[in-house]
């Protein structure tokens, strides 16, 4: 309590102001007092003086005429106002203004007597032994012819002078009583000024502690040395706002680069330790950030290739690259490690790129060269064998040219479909296929698709169910384009398809879209397959996709995605598939 700014003022003011006051006190009383005393002596002395000079003066002086003496004692009492006392040689009183004398003891002893007969003049303040109370004496020596014959001594009370000093202490007193109040309240003023804007301060800047820089502290309006701490603070506060505001702009900056990032970036410390991860990275490894803080990156990655390429990395203190593969999500990463020595020392950067995407668009782009060639090697293949048998001398017998000729037709026939089927889809692909949108009824679609393909369907031994009601809202679609999206797809249920089988057209709305689905109970497509069934050429089912090109999803794929829909599937093996798209509805 006592540390405060307020008691550090006011103790050492009230302690000034009374040792002060009480010194100055005991030294103005003394001070007074010793003044009063020695005007007394000297006034004394002089009446004194006078005395032994009427005594010099008296003749014959006979200082053993104790009745003459003592009456002279009385009477330059009187005028004097003093005591006076005519003393002998030998010390005996001879003369007493005040008291009886024959009952006065030997006063040669007295402090003031011997100090006249050895000095010439002798006083001294003592308690009267006759009296009683506290006189002042001051005592001469009377020489007659040069030779001491007796003293003369005049005393005074002085307990008047008592009085006076004691009064003068005590007016002491009340005026330090007061001066140390007055000192009190003002040093608490004082105190309290001072102490004030420090503590606004001192609050305003615990407040900012706590609750950030919100308020800067208020500056005094006085201007004294803690406005000025006020100030400087304020000026603080104010360049630490503009550089948390710059850092808190980079980190926002940073942040948003880390969030939108497509690539994976994790930063471990070198225990391995994973301390920050973005969303890609997350993502790639399938990460549950509220478990990652603090995760070593084997725990985090379950990984120990990208492991042991971070130890490495460590080891070297260089840049390891590595492309490897997460079978738990079937994806193909490029990972770098950097060891991040002058930006972050100790730490490690670690970079993921998804290859998937790249490896696949390889896999189809190869995949489409290898079946391409394919499918054409096998009708010109036919069409080399059926020329050269021709050539060979089938030519001679004409049933056979002519069969020849026909199976020939039907290579050329193939191949030219194929042709157009890829012309078709390049076409579509490249945007150049000008839609013809217009409002059309779902069931009609479904409809006439049914009719295009019942008699085929019926004739492979396959039932057609239409499930779809009247009051669907129309669709916003080029109408024989998406008839022709739906062929596709009923044209495929109905070839992978067994007899006795069936096949579910339906449509229904969503939002505002209007799904429509092909249901088959037919052979239906591995799981492995679904995902690249929409890509150019590819086939399922090399054995029993039979002459398709495996471009007819690919077609009726961007069909749908030219009319704002989406399509996708859904099959399990040897029960059956269901293809789906939406189209949006004519608002
Ligand atoms: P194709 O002309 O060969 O039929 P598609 O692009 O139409 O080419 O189909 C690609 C592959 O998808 C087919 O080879 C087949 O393996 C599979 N497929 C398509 N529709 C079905 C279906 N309804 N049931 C089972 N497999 C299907």
């Amino acid at each position: 309590m006592f540390k405060s700014i307020r008691w550090r003022i006011t103790i050492p003011y009230v302690v000034l102001t009374v040792l002060t006051i009480v010194g100055l006190g005991i030294y103005i009383s003394n001070f007074v007092r010793d003044k009063y005393l020695n005007d007394l002596e000297k006034s004394l002395t002089a009446q004194g003086e006078l005395i032994v000079d009427s005594l010099q003066n008296t003749s014959p002086l006979d200082f053993q005429d104790s009745g003459r003496l003592d009456n002279l004692a009385k009477h330059w009492a009187d005028i004097l106002n003093a005591r006076v006392t005519l003393i002998d040689i030998k010390g005996i009183v001879q003369g007493e203004s005040d008291e009886d004398r024959s009952q006065m003891e030997n006063h040669l002893t007295r402090p003031e007597v011997q100090e006249a007969l050895n000095l010439g003049v002798g006083s001294s303040i003592r308690q009267s032994k006759t009296i009683g109370i506290e006189f002042m004496y001051v005592a001469l020596p009377v020489q007659v012819n040069g030779e001491t014959i007796g003293i003369a001594r005049i005393a005074i009370p002085i307990n008047e002078i008592n009085t006076n000093i004691q009064q003068l202490r005590k007016t002491i007193a009340i005026a330090t009583v007061f001066a140390v109040l007055l000192t009190i309240v003002v040093s608490i003023f004082i105190a309290q000024r001072t102490a004030r804007p420090l503590e606004e301060l001192t609050q305003t800047v615990t407040k900012m502690t706590y609750q950030g820089l919100i308020h800067p502290p208020s500056t005094p309006a006085e201007y004294d040395e803690v406005s000025q701490l006020a100030e400087a603070f304020n000026t603080l506060v104010r360049q630490l706002r503009t550089q948390i505001r710059a850092l808190e702009t980079e980190q926002g900056k940073l942040a948003s680069v880390l969030e939108e990032m497509t690539d994976g970036v994790i930063i471990t410390n070198e225990d391995g330790v994973v301390e920050l991860i973005n969303p890609a990275a997350e993502l790639l490894f399938d990460i549950d950030v509220s478990h990652i803080e603090g995760q070593s990156l084997i725990h985090a990655l379950r990984h120990h290739q990208i492991v042991e390429l971070w130890q490495r990395c460590i080891e070297t203190g260089e840049e390891q690259a590595l492309t490897l593969e997460i079978p738990r999500h079937r994806k193909f990463i490029q990972c770098i490690i950097i060891p991040l020595e002058t930006a972050l020392p100790g730490k490690q950067l670690l970079l993921f790129q998804d290859l998937t995407r790249m490896r696949r668009l390889e896999t189809v782009r190869r995949d489409f060269i290898s079946n391409i060639s394919h499918e054409l090697r096998t009708p010109l293949a036919s069409l080399k064998a059926l020329t050269e048998t021709l050539q060979e001398g089938a030519l001679d017998d004409p049933p056979a040219a002519k069969r020849f000729l026909e199976r020939m037709e039907t290579e050329v026939d193939a191949l030219s479909h194929m042709v157009s089927e890829l012309l078709e889809l390049t076409r579509i692909e490249s945007g150049q296929v000008p839609l013809e949108i217009v409002p059309v009824s779902p069931l009609k679609l479904l409809e006439d698709a049914i009719e295009r393909l019942g008699v085929q369907a019926e004739r492979a031994g396959l039932t057609i169910r239409l499930n779809c009601t009247k009051d669907l809202p129309d669709v916003l679609a080029d109408p024989p384009r998406l008839g022709q999206a739906l062929v596709n797809l009923v044209h495929n249920a109905i070839k992978f398809t067994l007899p006795r089988g069936e096949i579910t057209l339906a449509a229904w709305q969503k939002a505002d879209m209007v799904v429509f689905a092909v249901q088959d109970t037919g052979v239906g497509i591995p799981s492995d397959d679904l995902p690249r069934i929409f890509e150019r050429f590819y086939k399922a089912d090399r054995a029993r996709s039979g002459g398709g090109t495996g471009l007819g999803l690919a077609i009726t794929r961007h069909l749908v995605e030219a009319h704002g829909g989406r399509i996708w599937a859904e099959s399990i093996e040897n029960k059956g598939s269901t293809f789906y798209f939406s189209i949006p509805i004519d608002l």
